[in-house]
């Protein structure tokens, strides 16, 4: 292995590149979580959070990869053989299916092709023909990261207010949030789902639930085992800036970091300038001569692109050697996808020069494993970044 010079790009779509200043802040010593200091910081933090989610309500924390945190969604809000709905954009939404299944409850897939996303109209349908509310809870994944597809959560709303539907609407946000506009309590979400590695720019660790007061209530007549999971313990410690068990103080203190940085910036230049770098790679992609998966115009991610390889290609290896020459992480494609598409993260911390290097070495990569493509597509990505 040659000496790899530079800094290593992550360009995969979570865990993303956590900036030197959370790293910094991450780099103190952990503190008496049950002393003052402690209540003091995670007071602040909690509060903190509550924007990014776009609530006024709480936040609970865990430590947490995002899989717990659809776990703790569900335990605190179902009962054993409650019926769900769930969506399939791609194969995040079969993963929290399959947790969903395992821990016993009747899950209806709305069948997709992992090109398009939810849509509110098939929505409205099936939630229309639940005549009997048997239906607990909707699950849609806002950012389909294995695909670069985001749904719309306001119009799933309006979908379950006309069907005139109690359901309880979950959504995990952990490719989106503060990367994507999110609105948790605007658009009447129940529990938003999210974690650290991805838009917050933080190590993996922490997981988030934001809880709506429907939530809440359901929280008292669920009937799931949970322990660990149970939101009233936390919000009861946290009303004092404690947790029940002993927090990750440490990522803690890159939270609050990471939170200041997205204050400063401003979430929603933050959301532009994702916006911005989106169309950026499209352009890259297209003047290249290489298909973009999501088949919708208006659901591109703003956070990552998934490149469908051609026929005769295959993705993983364009990833590997870009991997190895260049010092540069890509997504690679997931279930049914593995082979087939490269994911290009651009969430987090990044600025237009990183991306333009990115996206070179993507070309790069694709031209060295004999991918035929038009060196164009740089210039194209980079007329972009001028004009903004
Ligand atoms: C990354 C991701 C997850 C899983 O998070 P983990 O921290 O790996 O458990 C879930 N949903 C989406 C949309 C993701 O992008």
């Amino acid at each position: 292995m040659p000496y790899p010079a530079g800094r290593h790009y992550l360009q995969i779509p979570g865990p993303t590149n956590v900036p030197e200043r959370v790293l910094r802040a991450i780099a103190a010593p952990t503190i008496d979580h049950r002393g003052p200091e402690f209540a003091t910081l995670a007071t602040e933090v909690l509060a903190a959070l509550r924007p990014v989610f776009g609530t006024t309500g709480p936040v609970v924390t865990y430590p947490s990869s995002g899989t717990g945190a659809w776990e703790a969604a569900l335990v605190n809000t179902l009962s054993p053989g409650d019926r769900v709905l769930a969506y399939e954009t791609g194969h995040f939404a079969t993963l929290w299916r399959d947790l969903a299944v395992s821990l016993g409850l009747r899950v209806d897939l709305v069948p997709g092709d992992w090109r398009h996303a939810a849509d509110p109209a098939v929505i409205a349908e099936r939630l229309a023909a639940d005549t009997a509310h048997e239906i607990r809870a909707l699950c849609v994944v806002h950012n389909e990261t294995s695909t670069g597809v985001t749904s719309p959560v306001a119009a799933i709303r309006r979908a379950i207010d006309e069907a005139g539907h109690p359901a309880l609407l979950l959504v995990d946000t952990v490719s989106s949030l503060g990367s994507i506009d999110h609105r948790h309590d605007e658009w009447g979400v129940d529990v938003t789902i999210s974690c650290s590695q991805k838009g917050l720019m933080l190590p993996p660790g922490l997981g988030f639930n934001a809880v709506s007061e429907k939530a809440l209530l359901a929280a008292e007549n669920a009937r799931l085992p949970r322990s660990y999971w149970d939101w009233r313990p936390i919000l009861a410690a946290n009303e004092r800036g404690h947790f029940p068990y002993t927090p990750p103080t440490n990522l803690l203190y890159g939270l609050r970091e990471s939170l200041a940085m997205l204050a400063e910036e401003g979430l929603d230049q933050v959301f532009a300038r994702h916006r911005r770098h989106a169309e950026a790679t499209r352009s890259a992609v297209r003047g290249w001569g290489l298909e973009v998966l999501c088949l919708d115009e208006h659901a591109h991610s703003a956070t990552l692109t998934a490149v469908l390889v051609p026929e005769g290609h295959d993705a993983d290896k364009v990833r590997a050697l870009v991997l190895d020459r260049f010092n540069l992480s890509l997504g690679t494609g997931l279930g049914r996808l593995a082979g087939r598409v490269l994911r290009i993260g651009h969430l987090g911390e990044l600025g237009d020069v990183s991306l333009a290097g990115t996206l070179s070495g993507v070309q790069l990569g694709l031209e060295l494993a004999g991918v035929p493509v038009d060196p164009g597509g740089i210039t194209a990505a980079l007329r972009v970044l001028a004009a903004a």
